[in-house]
C-alpha cells in the first residue's frame, strides 16, 4: 500500500505544476545521485534564432536551406523557416532526414545536404580548415553551426541560438547544493555543449551523442552505481526518459515525452526538478 505522506506528497507537487504518476516515482526521485539533462528544449528553450549567415550569396543561401527544412520538424528547421520568411519554400524532391546529422534532398537539380560536420564526412565531403575554424568560433559563442552542401561543395554556414532558459543556472545551482551531480546530454557540437555548460554551472557532459545513443549513455551511468534522473522534452529522448531511474518530462514539450515520463514539470522551469526532488527527500525522511 503507498503510504499516506506519499499521497499527499503528490498532491503537494501539483500545487506546484509537477504531475507526478505514481507514488513510486516520487520514492525513486529521494534516492537519485544524478541528474542528467538535455540540452536543446530543456536547458534552453528549444527555440532557435538564426543569428550568422556565412556565404558568398547568404540569400540564395537561405533559400537552399529553407526548401529543405520545409520537410522537417526539427527546431532548427523552424528557425530557418522563420528567418527565410514569407516567400514560399523552393520545392524540394526525395527529402531525406539523417538523425543526428541533418538533411538532405535535391532543390532545383541541385542535392544538397544540411546538417553538421559528421553529416558531411558521411557523404564524403571535403571541408577545408577554413570552414572547420568558423564552425568551431561559432560553437565558442553557444551558437549552434550547420554546414550546407551544393552538389558536393560546402556553400555557406547558417548558425542558431538557442535562449538559455530563464532560471536555468539557479535550477543547476539548486540541484548541485542537494549533493547531485549534473550532467548535459546532447547531440550538438562538443565545443556548443561546453559553452552553454559554462553558462549554467555545469562542468560535466556528453555532446555528439546519436539520438539512439542516448539511453545507451543513461545505462552506462546506471551500471557506473548512479541512479539516475533524466529530463527532456521527448525529441530524441523518449527512450533516455524511460530508461532513466526516474525520467522527468518538460510539460511543454512533446507528448511522447509525457508517456515516456514518470514526473512532468506543466511550467517550462527546471525549477520543478529542485522541488520534487526535495519535496521526495522530506517525504522520504518521514517515512522511515
Ligand atoms: P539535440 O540533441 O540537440 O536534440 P539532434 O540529435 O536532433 O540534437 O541533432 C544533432 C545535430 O544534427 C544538430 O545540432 C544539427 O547540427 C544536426 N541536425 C539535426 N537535424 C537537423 C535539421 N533538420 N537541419 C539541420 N541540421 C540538423
Ligand atoms: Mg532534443
Amino acid at each position: 500500500a503507498t503510504p499516506i505522506s506519499l499521497v499527499v506528497a503528490v498532491g503537494k507537487a501539483a500545487e506546484f505544476g509537477i504531475l507526478i504518476r505514481k507514488g513510486e516515482a516520487l520514492e525513486r526521485a529521494s534516492k537519485l545521485t544524478t541528474v542528467v539533462l538535455d540540452k536543446t528544449g530543456t536547458i534552453t528553450t528549444g527555440k532557435p534564432v538564426v543569428t550568422d549567415i556565412l556565404a558568398d550569396d547568404p540569400d540564395q543561401l537561405l533559400r537552399m536551406a529553407a526548401a529543405l527544412e520545409s520537410g522537417s520538424e526539427h527546431p532548427l528547421a523552424a528557425a530557418i523557416l522563420a528567418r527565410a520568411g514569407d516567400p514560399a519554400p523552393l520545392a524540394c524532391e526525395s527529402f531525406q532526414a539523417i538523425a543526428g546529422q541533418g538533411i538532405g534532398g535535391i532543390v532545383a537539380g541541385q542535392s544538397l545536404l544540411l546538417g553538421n560536420m559528421a553529416l558531411m564526412m558521411a557523404h564524403g565531403i571535403g571541408m577545408d580548415d577554413g570552414w572547420r575554424d568558423r564552425m568551431q568560433a561559432l560553437a565558442a559563442e553557444a551558437k549552434t553551426p550547420m554546414l550546407l552542401a551544393c552538389d558536393g561543395r560546402i556553400m555557406g554556414i547558417i548558425a542558431v541560438a538557442d535562449p538559455i532558459r530563464e532560471g536555468a543556472q539557479e535550477a543547476i545551482a539548486g540541484l548541485q547544493a542537494q549533493g547531485l551531480k549534473v550532467v548535459m546530454l546532447t547531440g550538438d557540437m562538443r565545443k556548443t555543449a561546453e559553452a552553454v555548460a559554462a553558462r549554467v554551472g555545469i562542468r560535466e557532459l556528453f555532446a555528439e551523442v546519436m539520438p539512439e545513443d542516448k539511453d545507451a549513455t543513461i545505462a552506462s551511468l546506471q551500471a557506473a552505481g548512479e541512479v539516475v534522473g533524466m529530463v527532456g522534452d521527448g525529441i530524441n529522448d523518449a527512450p533516455a526518459l524511460s530508461r532513466a531511474d526516474v525520467g522527468f518530462a518538460m510539460g511543454a514539450g512533446t507528448d511522447v515525452a509525457i508517456a515516456s515520463a514518470d514526473i512532468t514539470l506543466m511550467r517550462p522551469s527546471l525549477d520543478g526538478i529542485v522541488v520534487a526532488i526535495a519535496l521526495s527527500r522530506a517525504t522520504l525522511r518521514n517515512i522511515k
